[in-house]
């Protein structure tokens, strides 16, 4: 059963992928629905083997990975990449920004991840990389440390 923020997600989800007249295929569903489910990052092994069991046919690696780079792009989904797993985008229905770059803060302990846009930020790190004449594709910024949960144990 799905909760109403889950189905929020998922409908906003969709939307995105319609204004740029995109469909959210069977493999795009199957990939967002693991990570919804799992409610903490997943590595792209975890979401095949997610995908795989939940659909009549085999889906390959490859299928997973086209998805999972489609979902990023709109950006309902955010790859962390010092650990190499994804995580839904969880600041999408009040964002300004189509797709922004968020910060991370990775616990070490527990592997929660928080995410946090802060906008001055990636302003700056985009008028710096202007200046440069450097074209961004995309802002990786994440910290790790130990969360205020972990921290209180
Ligand atoms: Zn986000
Ligand atoms: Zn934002
Ligand atoms: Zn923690």
């Amino acid at each position: 059963m799905q909760n109403i923020i889950e189905d929020d997600a998922y409908d906003l989800a969709i939307a995105k992928a319609e204004k740029i007249g995109e469909r959210f295929t069977e493999p795009r569903k199957l990939v967002f629905q693991s990570l919804i489910k799992a409610k903490v990052p997943q590595k792209a092994y975890d979401i095949i083997d997610y995908v795989s069991r939940q659909s009549e046919k085999t889906t390959k690696p490859p299928t997973v990975y086209r998805a999972l780079d489609f979902l990023c792009r709109i950006g309902v989904v955010h790859k962390i990449e010092s650990d190499s797993t994804y995580s839904i985008c969880s600041h999408n229905d009040h964002c300004h920004k189509a797709n922004h770059s968020p910060l991370f803060l990775i616990c070490k302990e527990c592997g929660d991840v928080e995410e946090i846009h802060l906008s001055d930020i990636e302003d700056s790190i985009e008028n710096a990389a202007h200046k440069k004449g450097f074209s961004l594709t995309r802002i990786m910024i994440e910290a790790v440390g130990i969360c205020q949960n972990c921290a209180q144990k």
